[in-house]
């Protein structure tokens, strides 16, 4: 199947910097771009004009203080934590990510475009309701996520995060709702520390958020398992309106960061899986949103793998249910028995 997708890209990305020698650098954005250009991906791709997000997108997800405070630090250098700086480039940067994310889900939800991937600077999952963090200003994916429940047609969303660190800000932004239900598969423990199993969702948004937190080493069988047997049976029961994806490459063997063992091919198994489970479930509406992956092959090798799995391309694929170990077995039967008030997942 051809699709047409989109993606919002924008030089005034890569104007931001997190300092000198800081893992979330612009080459990572250039090898990706690199690497679509080289054969012949990029031309197929449309692009997607970005936009400043307005103070009232972002204060649907944030605190008006921090708000006010990222735009505060616009044309200046500012340390927000131990790794989370700004430079003059910063401000523009994060309001265009997280207004370009905004445009990009308008589209696909208008039916302009099938599906679409953000490419951006700077990332957004760890970003808090009032504060930056971890490497992250503003939390572009749940921005977008708010700014499409506002529409008539959209009354679930599903937000997967599949970036070896845990999407601790968009967790807190949908806790307690379960109109948005949230999927994070991350390296535990590890930064930012939270993430756990048990921490499904609070009051009625109970049940709404699921953690799995694997352990180092973890590679293509293990989240393979999870994405066939947990995330396509739960969201065929939750039957979302438009998935979201935080796509983060730090899972990938070859990242610095993370511990994990995730192939190019099984970022292509994963991708593969959600462009199938799109299909059936939601008309194929998929927006990815770039997060981590500081490994300039490994994000690049990542992204690309995505976006021509969204273009329809046949790509090699790796993740063998039949073989995963056993840490992650006993974690799918542990997660299992949680949900089992709230989801049938399909049994091992
Ligand atoms: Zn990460």
């Amino acid at each position: 199947m051809t699709r047409k997708v989109g993606v919002c890209w924008d030089a005034a990305f890569q104007a931001h910097s997190a300092g000198v020698g800081h893992p979330e650098r612009a080459e990572r954005l250039n090898s990706i771009r690199e690497i679509l250009d080289a054969d012949g991906t990029w031309e197929r791709l449309i692009q997607v004009p970005t936009r400043r997000a307005t103070k009232e997108e972002l204060e649907r997800c944030h605190a008006r203080a921090h708000v006010e405070q990222v735009i505060s630090v616009e044309g200046k250098s500012h340390m927000f934590d131990a790794d989370t700086h700004a430079s003059p480039g910063t401000t523009e940067a994060a309001l265009l990510a997280a207004g370009g994310g905004i445009e990009l889900v308008n589209k696909v939800l208008d039916g302009e475009l099938s599906q679409g991937f953000a490419l951006v600077r700077p990332p957004g999952h760890h970003a808090e309701h009032d504060r930056a963090m971890g490497f992250c200003y503003f939390n572009n994916i749940a921005v977008a996520a708010r700014a499409a429940m506002q529409r008539d047609d959209v009354q679930r969303i599903l937000l997967i995060d599949w970036d070896v660190h845990h999407g601790n800000g968009t967790q807190h932004q949908f806790d307690e709702e379960k109109e948005f239900l949230c999927i994070s598969l991350h390296q535990y423990p590890f930064y930012p520390g939270t993430g756990r199993l048990r921490d499904i969702g609070l009051g009625e948004g109970k049940g709404y958020n699921i953690n799995v937190p694997f352990g180092h080493g973890t590679g293509d069988h293990e989240f393979a398992l999870f994405f066939e047997q947990m995330i396509v049976p739960v969201a065929r029961q939750f039957q979302p309106d438009l998935i979201l994806l935080s796509a983060g490459y730090d899972a990938h063997q070859r990242d610095p960061l993370g511990g994990m063992k995730v192939s190019t091919e099984g970022f292509a198994h994963m991708s593969h899986v959600l462009c199938e489970l799109a299909d059936e479930v939601c008309g194929g509406k998929l927006v990815a949103f770039l997060e981590g992956g500081y490994d300039l092959q490994g994000v690049g090798q990542g992204a690309a793998t995505t976006l021509k799995t969204m273009l329809g391309d046949t790509l090699e694929r790796s993740g063998d249910i039949s073989k995963v170990n056993a840490p992650s077995l006993h974690l799918f039967n542990e997660l299992q028995e949680t949900f089992a008030p709230y989801w049938k997942l399909k049994r091992v």
